[in-house]
C-alpha cells in the first residue's frame, strides 16, 4: 500500500517546524508598499523584538499575523497551519494569537474581572466558575488581583495594560504579539508592564514584541529584528545588534534613540 499524501500541517518542504513561519509576506495599501518581502521564523518559546523607524511596517506585520490586515501575497503559518481567511478557522486563529496594543481597548462597561472572563466563557466555553478562577489567577499574576472588582476607568494606564495582557492570556494563546505596549503610558507606568512581559518570556511564552524599550530588548529578546521600509534589514542577537549593528540604517536608527 502506498503512503497517503501527507496532510497539510506536516507542511511543505520549507516547513521549519517553527511556531510562526512568515514567508515572502507582502502588503500593499493601494500602490504603497507597507511590507515588501518579509520572511521570519519564530520558534516555540522564543522572544523576538521588532525595532525600526516609524512607518517601517512593524504594526502592519503584527496586523497581518492575526489577520486584522489581509496580506497582498506571501504566507503565514502558525503551528504549521496557514492563517485562515475567514470563518471558524479565523476565530480559532484569533484565540491562538494574543495581541496587545498601544491602546488597551478594555471593555469600559465591564469590571476588570469580567473583561478577563468574557473570552473564556464565550469562546472557550468555560463555566463562569472555572473562568473566574482562572481570571483571578491571571490577574494575580499581572499584579492586579486586588482590583478585580473595579472598573477599567479606575485603573492607571499601566494597570489597564496589565489587565489587557491578562485578558489575552486567558485565551491560552500559542503566541503573543505586542505592538508598542508601553508607548502610551506615563513613564512611571512602563516598568510594571515590562516586568510582566519579562516574566511571561521567562515562563516560556512565544512572543513577538514591537517596542522602543531597548532595556527590554537587551534583557528579554532572543533575537532582534530591525525593519526598514517594509523589509527586515537585520536579524541579530541583542548584543550583536546593539554593539555591532551591521547596516547603516540600523546604526543611524540606534544613534537617534540611544
Ligand atoms: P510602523 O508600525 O512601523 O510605524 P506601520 O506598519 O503602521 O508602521 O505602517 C507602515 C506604512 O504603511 C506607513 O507608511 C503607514 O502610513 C502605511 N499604512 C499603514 N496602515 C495603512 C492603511 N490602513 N492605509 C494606508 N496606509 C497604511
Ligand atoms: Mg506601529
Amino acid at each position: 500500500m502506498t503512503a497517503a499524501p501527507l496532510p497539510d500541517r506536516a507542511g511543505s518542504s520549507d516547513d521549519t517546524g517553527a511556531l510562526l513561519q512568515i514567508r515572502h509576506l507582502r502588503k500593499l495599501f493601494d500602490s504603497f508598499v507597507a511590507l515588501d518581502d518579509v520572511s521570519l521564523d519564530v520558534s516555540r518559546g522564543e522572544v523576538v523584538v521588532v525595532l525600526g523607524p516609524s512607518g517601517s511596517g512593524k504594526s502592519t506585520l503584527c496586523r497581518c499575523i492575526n489577520r486584522m490586515e489581509k496580506p497582498t501575497s506571501g504566507s503565514i503559518r502558525i503551528d504549521g497551519v496557514e492563517v485562515p481567511q475567514e470563518g471558524r478557522a479565523l476565530a480559532q486563529l484569533r484565540t491562538d494569537v494574543g495581541m496587545v496594543f498601544q491602546s488597551f481597548n478594555l471593555f469600559r462597561h465591564l469590571s476588570v474581572l469580567d473583561n478577563v472572563m468574557l473570552g473564556p466563557v464565550r469562546v472557550r466555553g468555560l463555566t463562569t466558575t472555572d473562568a473566574r478562577r482562572e481570571a483571578m489567577d491571571l490577574l494575580d499574576r499581572v499584579g492586579i488581583g486586588s482590583k478585580a472588582d473595579g472598573m477599567p476607568a479606575e485603573l492607571s494606564g499601566g494597570q489597564q495594560q496589565r489587565v489587557a495582557i491578562a485578558r489575552s492570556l486567558a485565551m491560552h494563546p500559542k503566541i503573543m504579539l505586542f505592538d508598542e505596549p508601553t508607548s502610551a503610558l506615563d513613564p512611571e507606568m512602563v516598568s510594571g508592564v515590562l516586568d510582566v512581559m519579562v516574566e511571561l518570556a521567562a515562563d516560556g511564552m512565544t512572543m513577538l514584541v514591537v517596542t522602543h524599550e531597548m532595556g527590554f530588548a537587551r534583557k528579554a529578546a532572543d533575537r532582534v529584528v530591525f525593519m526598514d521600509a517594509g523589509n527586515i534589514a537585520e536579524i541579530a542577537t541583542p548584543d550583536d545588534f546593539f554593539d555591532h549593528p551591521s547596516t547603516e540604517r540600523a546604526r543611524d536608527f540606534l544613534s537617534k534613540i540611544l
